[in-house]
């Protein structure tokens, strides 16, 4: 049974917040040397917005990266479709809509023809090649840390859209905690590009991290890091790793399915509360053993 030392520690975290789904898993955080962190709606602010639209046809290219994101529970899927309603633009019908894990959504237009929206590497997928002033666009927005989704049909690059992807709002001095709390490697795992990763690390104070990873790359890297690996993340893509690493932790504001897959939920998606928790976690071994 579990020793009334762990119940009392997981009843107080609980009250600051950080609800573990066992005492296992506070256990676990004792020893945690390594903490994985997404970046896109754990370490910038699950609330983004559009901040630009490049196309020939501005209004059609959002009518249709709308009409994508309304299938898309990721976090630039939001920002574009409520960018598209508080524009007025209706978003385009379309049926089949198949998220691409680490790369976007795709789905059919009435016409039978693929509609997706993405970044480079499933513009890439789709055939399609950037025209000069598109690849401008891109490096553009890139270098200036927005988040670019890039909205086409069939091997067209039809618009270029810029996201902002701001962090999350205390989450340097949350990092600061962590790391003064005795977690000695702190990283940032990725999907976006090489520039806007390097933008975000530098706003949030990491010094570590991995850009352009795929969904397996990200479970690949995590058996890598030193042990025991605690992994933070908010999307349905980030399900697997945290049910990879020795500890998943979710903040309350994702996704069902990231919830579901962690074993430590942030409930006021505070990552500043997991210091704390970790010192509990600490206190309560070390009176237990
Ligand atoms: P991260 O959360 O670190 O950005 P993801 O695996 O969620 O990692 O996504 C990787 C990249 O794939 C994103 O940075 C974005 O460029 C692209 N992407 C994923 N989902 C979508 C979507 N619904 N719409 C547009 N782009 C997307
Ligand atoms: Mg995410």
């Amino acid at each position: 049974s579990t020793p009334a030392v762990m119940l009392s520690a997981m009843a107080a975290a609980a009250r600051a917040g950080v609800l573990f789904k066992s005492s296992a898993a506070l256990d676990a955080l004792a020893g945690v040397q390594t903490v994985a962190f997404d970046k896109t709606g754990t370490l910038t602010q699950a609330r983004m917005t559009l901040t630009h639209v490049h196309a020939a046809d501005e209004r059609q290219a959002l009518a249709l990266a709308a009409g994508l994101e309304t299938h898309s529970e990721h976090p630039i899927a939001r920002a574009v479709v409520t960018a598209a309603g508080e524009r007025g633009v209706t978003p385009l019908a379309l049926t089949d809509a198949q998220a691409v894990p680490g790369h976007g959504i795709t789905a059919r237009t009435p016409e039978g023809e693929v509609a997706w929206a993405g970044n480079l590497r499933l513009a890439g997928r789709q055939g399609a090649t950037l025209s000069e002033a598109q690849r401008a666009r891109l490096d553009e927005l890139a270098a200036a840390g927005r988040c670019v989704v890039i909205v086409g049909v069939g091997s067209r690059a039809v618009g270029l859209l810029g996201v902002t992807d701001a962090p999350r709002p205390g989450i340097r001095d949350a990092l600061d905690q962590l790391a003064a709390s005795g977690v000695q490697h702190r990283v940032m795992l990725t999907g976006d590009r090489e520039e806007v990763a390097r933008t975000v690390a530098r706003e949030v104070g990491l010094s570590e991290y991995r850009a352009e990873l795929l969904p397996e790359d990200k479970l690949r890297i995590i058996g890598e890091l030193p042990g025991p690996v605690a992994m933070v993340g908010d999307g349905v893509n980030d399900a697997p790793a945290l049910a990879r690493a020795d500890l998943g932790v979710a903040v309350a504001s994702g996704t069902d399915v990231a919830i579901e897959s962690a074993d430590v939920v942030l409930m006021h998606n505070d990552l500043g509360r997991l210091a704390g928790a970790v010192r509990l976690a600490r206190e309560a071994r070390r009176t237990v053993r």
